[in-house]
């Protein structure tokens, strides 16, 4: 019945995280069941089935439902994504905490092996350098 994310890190997510626009019914109960006794509602909300509500309450409308879907995607789903993303990611510092400890490998391999390494150590300070610069002009 709710959205299911299966986006990138989706195994890494619990699976209990299935998005819906809940029907808010005229005694202030929300429910994500859609019955002849839920026919009469005023409005939605995001709702997961984790438990997460959205604070804000949309039109019983379409277009309410619409919001209410995209309101959990952007306040709820993609932060989960981008907390798992975050795990998974190398960041500049420690790469260059790498790229710093091969540099002193390379020191200590003989002239015609290091030269080589050497040049894989500078393609890698070159890249990195290169995309420092294009985080700098975003
Ligand atoms: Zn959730």
């Amino acid at each position: 019945m709710g959205i299911t994310y299966c986006g990138p890190y989706a195994d890494a997510l619990a699976d209990d995280h299935e998005g819906y626009a809940a029907r808010i019914l005229p005694d202030g109960t929300e429910t994500g069941t859609w019955t002849h006794a839920t026919r009469e509602f005023t409005g939605y909300r995001a709702h997961c089935a984790c438990g997460w509500r959205g604070s804000a309450a949309y039109p019983a409308t379409d277009e309410g439902e619409n919001l209410a879907v995209e309101t959990w995607g952007r306040d709820h789903l993609i932060p989960l994504v981008n907390t798992v993303a975050r795990r998974h990611t190398v960041t500049g510092e420690q790469l260059l905490t790498l790229v710093r400890e091969l540099r002193g490998s390379v020191d200590r391999v003989g002239d015609e092996q290091g030269a080589g390494l050497l040049h894989a150590v500078e393609r890698i300070e070159e890249l990195l350098d290169n995309l420092a610069h294009d985080e700098a002009v975003r």
